[in-house]
Parts: structure tokens; sequence; C-alpha cells
């Protein structure tokens, strides 16, 4: 017998597992499908999520507990230029002033054994889906295999490909590549450190330093005492020969003198990881019998760390669409193109905001900018408006959209109050 489900998640990870957790509180009887055993790292994150996401699992019941077991609240970040130093407090969204930087493999296992907890929920751990079962036109199931197994063919009403950016499902079913965007890619690497130097004494932070020309870094005090050093540049830069990744990486991260400084002594807990030429692109959100969630369906440069909210937001609104269609208040189709306009609607403006984000801390040369060009960044960054709207923006408070009518007017008024608080700063000695 063939087991039947309405409906089998391939991929575990946020976009699956919590995709699973609102279709089983919808009473379906779902099976997620993961080919990596749990806990374990994802092939590449860097690992900051803001209040908006944690939003998002507050929805469907997962506890921050768990999550973010052992994981320090991150109340600030700082910018770290050589030339200036600032630091700025998130905002406050929906009762939460904190972000966290944290352990994936830690968040990802909370997240899959959270969807278990419902009872028509079933997830299969070590099992790939190595192809899709197809009646004409429409996919009706998958072929996988568990470990070196034999294997099995699995039969549902509905396949969602929720595995990522290499997705099977996305392949197999040739799904249409839509709003790529190659021309600025970059390359991340990143690995966990023990015993890293705090930035000051006022507790966790995540540091965002200046690197070089086409690099920037981020330090992220995360789960255990841990902290995570991320490196982003321009693909063309950050470019190692096959081998040379983590020499790479220790060169570059080593050459910001303060990052020098405070891993001295420190050790580093992970290898490194991470990835090529990241992409950037929306795909065809599904078609008969399938659709696609997460990474396979949208992915986004990871600059401004919002790739988990998009998944958990893209699974929240496919989990509606299934709602809908199940219902019988739309049929598959028209529910396929609610699912992608809600989807498009809350991601496209970080999308764009993201890349032009790129354009302009990565890609332009900012280690070269005249001496007036800098003093101005200066009284930008300093300026609580201005840090305001910035993490309003990160944490989704305010949409990107807004963000570039309000911007002109808080830049005038930052550069009108800079050369006043230089001033004062002068008089006070
Ligand atoms: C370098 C880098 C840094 C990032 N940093 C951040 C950050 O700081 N903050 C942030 O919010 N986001 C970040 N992101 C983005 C974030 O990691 C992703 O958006 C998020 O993991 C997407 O979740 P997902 O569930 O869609 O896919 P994934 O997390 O990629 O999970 C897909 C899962 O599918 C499984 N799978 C794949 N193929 C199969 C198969 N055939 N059969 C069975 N299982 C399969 C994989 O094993 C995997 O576990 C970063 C991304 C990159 C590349």
């Amino acid at each position: 017998m063939t087991p039947h489900y309405d409906v089998i998640i391939v991929g575990g990870r946020p976009a699956g597992s919590t995709l699973a957790a609102r279709l089983g509180r919808q009473g379906l009887h779902v099976m997620m499908l993961e080919r990596a055993e749990f806990p374990s790292l994802p092939a590449a994150s860097s690992p900051i999520i803001f209040a908006p996401a944690m939003q998002l699992l507050d929805e469907i019941g997962a506890p921050e507990a768990d999550y973010a077991r052992a994981t320090p609240r991150i109340t600030r970040m700082a910018i770290h230029r050589n030339d200036f130093q600032t630091t700025y407090d998130f905002p406050i969204t929906k009762g939460r002033n904190y972000a966290y930087a944290i352990d994936r493999a830690r968040f990802d296992a909370a997240l899959w054994d959270h969807a278990l907890g419902f009872p028509t929920v079933e997830g299969r751990l070590n099992t790939s889906v190595t192809d899709l079962l197809w009646e004409g036109d429409r996919v009706i199931g998958v072929v996988a295999k568990e470990g070196k197994g034999p294997e099995e063919h699995l039969t549902a009403d509905l396949v969602i490909g929720a595995d990522g950016r290499f997705s099977v499902v996305a392949r197999k079913t040739e799904a249409r590549v839509i709003d790529e965007h190659q021309e600025e890619p970059t390359t991340l690497y990143y690995a966990y450190w023990k015993n890293v130097q705090p930035y000051d004494d006022h507790g966790p932070l995540s540091v965002a330093y200046e690197g070089g020309p086409g690099f920037g870094l981020l330090v992220m005090d995360s789960a255990d005492g841990t902290a995570a050093i991320t490196l982003e540049g321009r693909a063309d830069l950050v470019d190692p020969a096959p081998g040379q990744a983590e020499a790479l990486y220790l060169d570059l991260i080593q050459r910001q003198p303060d990052i020098a400084r405070r891993i001295q002594g420190a050790e580093r807990v992970t290898p490194v990881q991470g990835m090529k030429r990241i992409g950037n692109l929306y795909r065809q959100p599904g078609g008969p019998g399938w659709a696609l969630v997460g990474d396979a369906y949208h992915q986004h440069d990871p600059l401004d760390g919002q790739g988990i909210f998009n998944a958990l937001f893209t699974a929240k609104s496919l989990a509606w669409a299934i709602h809908y269609w199940r219902s019988g208040e739309k049929d598959w189709p028209a529910a396929l193109e609610w699912y992608d306009e809600t989807a498009r609607i809350k991601t496209y403006g970080m999308f764009r905001a993201t890349l032009q984000n790129v354009r302009q801390n990565i890609y332009a040369d900012n280690t070269q900018m005249p001496e007036w060009a800098l003093t101005s960044l200066r009284w930008m960054m300093e300026d609580d408006s201005m840090r305001d709207l910035m993490g309003k923006l990160m944490t989704r408070q305010v949409p990107p959209e807004v963000m570039s009518v309000m911007m002109p007017g808080v830049m005038a008024g930052a550069l009108l109050r800079g050369p006043l608080r230089d001033l004062r700063k002068r008089l006070a000695g």
C-alpha cells in the first residue's frame, strides 16, 4: 500500500516545519521529509532573527525558551567604522526590543519538534526525495529514500517544496524563475567562535564592522557564549579557490583591527561555512498538485537578515491558501495566485531595499570617501531619528516604500543636527 497524505512537505527547516505546524492546526495529515539529521546546521546561514520573525513563531505556539535556549537577547547594534563608532537600540516591535543570533541547529530542531507535537503531523529525518510522481501534468507524490534504504513511493493531494535554494521540487517541476537579479552577487562565509572578547561593557550586541573595499563583517553574540563572525563581500572579490575558503575568511576577518583584538585567545568551534554567489529571485509559486515555499520560492541576499522571516511568512501565506482551497473558497489556481500576491506584498519591498543596500554598502567603495562625505555619514549614523528609522526598517515596522518617502526629511534633519552636536561636544571639552 502506498501511504497517502493530505500534504507532503519536502524539507523540514523554518519554512517546512512551520508550514507543517500551521497545516497540523487545520487538522491536515502532513508528512515532512527531511534529508538531514537534526540537530544540524543548514548548508549556509548566519543567524540573526528580529522580533517580526518571533511574532510569526508565537502564532504557532513555538516556544521561545526552546528555539532560543541559552541564547542572549541582543538589544542593540553597533556600527564600527575605523573613523567612528556608534551604537543604537533596537526599537520595540510588538513588545520585543531584541533580536537573537540563534544557533540555527538548535532553532531548526526546535521548530521540527514543535511541528511533530501536532497529532496529524509526521516527519522522517535522513530521508531524501529523489523524484516526483506524476499523473498527467499533476504531481501526485514523491519518490523518497531513507538513508541507503530502498526507494519508496508516497502520495499526497499536494506536494510542497520547502527544500531550499536548490529545490528538487522546483527542478523537477521546471518552476519558472521570476525577477532574478544577478547584477551584484555576494558571497558569505561564517563560523561560530568561543571566548571572543566583548565589544564593550554593556552586554550582548551585534556589531557591523567596516571591512575593506568590497566586503563587510558582522560579529553577533550567540548561544552558549559563542559569537558568530560573518564575512560578506562582492562575489568577484571574495572568491577563494577550492579548499581556500577558510584561509581567506581568517585573513579577511583579522584585517579588521577590532576583530583581531577580540579574537585573540578565542577558539573557532565550527567549520567555516558559506555560500558563493547567493541568488536573488522569485520562482513560480506552484502548479497542479505542487507549491514552493521559503527559499525554494523566494531567495534574498542575506545582508539584512530577512531570510528566516521570509520563510516563516511565506509558510503562513501558503497555509492560508491551502485552507481556502480545501474549504472550496478558491480553486487551486486562484489559491496559488492569492499566495503569490500575499507573499510578494510583504517581501518585495524589502527584496528591492536589500539589493539597493548591497549596491551601496558592498559594491560601492566607501573606504575612499572624501572627508566631507565621511562627516555627513557620521552625522547621520549618530542621529537618533535616523537610527530609529533604520531600526524600524530592519524590524519591518516601517515598510521600505514608506522609508524612502521619510528618508529625505530625516536625512536633512540629521545633517542639520550633526554640526550642532559636534559643537556641543567640543564646548563640553
Ligand atoms: C550565507 C547565508 C546567510 C544567511 N543569513 C541569514 C540570517 O542571518 N538571517 C536570516 O533570517 N536568514 C539568513 N539567511 C537565509 C536563511 O538561511 C534562509 O532564508 C532560510 O534558511 C530558508 O529556510 P527554508 O526552510 O526555506 O530552507 P532551508 O533552511 O534551506 O531548508 C531546506 C531543507 O530542505 C532539505 N532538503 C533539500 N533537498 C531535499 C530533498 N531532496 N529531500 C529532503 N530534504 C531536502 C535540506 O536538507 C534543508 O534542511 C542566510 C542565507 C545564506 C545563504
